[in-house]
């Protein structure tokens, strides 16, 4: 994966641009911003991770360098078998083909779906901010988790979504791919679908719109230099905080913006018996969603085991979304980021080509 296929998708998406206009507008008017008083109340979720801990790298400051050099620095993660999507296929229609066949679990839950999302335009999902693109029927839920990758946490919600041969989305914050990103390969190595979720997770509500994008693109270019590729174009805004600003913004880049049907606020609960609760009683009043869950959280790590038998003994199927096309990474943020994480430049030489032996004393 390089910048040349990079490069590609790019043409791909200004070619569908044309396309996808109508849909554009049509999801523009559907962009309804949260009421002030609701992202007030709604706690972040990890909270910023400055706050926590200290910086792993600097936030970008964009330079010129050539686009085609630093990409081949980026460590390859497992390619995952692709499967061929119709062309501009949202939702999907057509039932997916069920990755049963590689799953050891007669009884497991499954994927019944596999939706492609074309972002063009930056459509938004979930009917807690949006109600255009409801695109699950009756019975049928999304599971996605955030927050992550984090160490013992994700690895566990993996291995509970591969006993029961289910896929899910994840919205891994920048900082946190940086740190632990054998995780996050992990999670594309399973064929999982991730986003991105902001380098710090901090509310972009607060922030400047200059340091708001700084923030999404970080994200992003972070995440995909940890996995080795670009994700798809999904993002979570941190508590959902969202702006017209920043949502016209998405728009414009073509990203996708995920919000939920229901919030499980694992984050609060702490405790995984209530976070099955939370869940399970929220989808008996909806009979379906988007469910908004953290890799991050412990608890929710302990609970995943026993909450996707209850849906599968409640009948409930799973929807994996997957993009149409990776996300188009600005170079300037990707060189930045590259530079923090490896402090190698684009035209990083070989250590011997810079020092040389000249004399060894013998
Ligand atoms: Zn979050």
């Amino acid at each position: 994966m390089g910048r040349w296929t990079w490069l590609a998708a790019a043409a791909t998406a200004a070619i569908v641009l044309g396309i996808g206009i109508g849909w554009m507008l049509s999801g523009k008017e559907s962009a309804q911003p949260a009421p002030e008083a609701k992202v007030a109340e709604r706690e972040l979720t990890t909270g910023s991770v400055a706050a926590r801990m200290a910086a792993a790298a600097p936030l970008a400051q964009p330079q010129a360098v050539p686009t085609q050099a630093f990409p081949q620095q980026f460590p390859q993660a497992p390619t995952p078998p692709q499967q061929a999507r119709p062309a501009a296929a949202m939702p999907s229609s057509a039932p997916a083909k069920v990755a049963a066949a590689r799953c050891a679990n007669p009884d497991a839950l499954g994927v019944t779906r596999t939706v492609a999302i074309d972002t063009t335009g930056g459509p938004g999902f979930g009917s807690e901010q949006f109600k255009a693109y409801d695109f699950l029927e009756a019975g049928e839920v999304v599971l996605t988790f955030d927050d992550g990758p984090w160490p013992n946490n994700t690895p566990a919600v993996l291995a509970a979504l591969a006993a029961q041969c289910v896929k899910a989305t994840f919205f891994p914050i920048g900082k946190h791919s940086t740190w632990h990103p054998e995780i996050l390969k992990q999670v594309v190595a399973r064929d999982h679908t991730i986003g991105a979720h902001t380098w710090s997770h901090v509310n972009l509500a607060k922030k400047t719109v200059a340091e708001a994008k700084d923030e999404i693109e970080n994200g992003f270019s972070a995440v995909a230099i940890s996995a080795g590729r670009p994700p798809a174009p999904f993002f979570r805004f941190p508590g959902l905080s969202q702006t017209p600003e920043l949502t016209a913004y998405l728009a414009q880049r073509n990203i996708g913006i995920f919000s939920a049907d229901l919030d499980s606020f694992d984050f609060k609960l702490k405790n995984p018996d209530k976070v099955i609760t939370s869940v399970m009683s929220k989808l008996d009043k909806r009979g379906k969603g988007i469910i908004l869950m953290h890799d991050f959280q412990h608890s929710t790590a302990v609970a995943l085991p026993t909450l996707l038998q209850q849906l599968k003994a409640k009948g409930f199927k799973i929807v994996h979304m997957k993009a149409k096309d990776a996300v188009v990474t600005l170079p300037q943020y990707d060189a930045a980021m590259l530079k923090a994480q490896t402090g190698q430049t684009a035209d990083a030489r070989p250590t011997a080509s810079v020092v040389r032996t000249i004399d060894d004393g013998q």
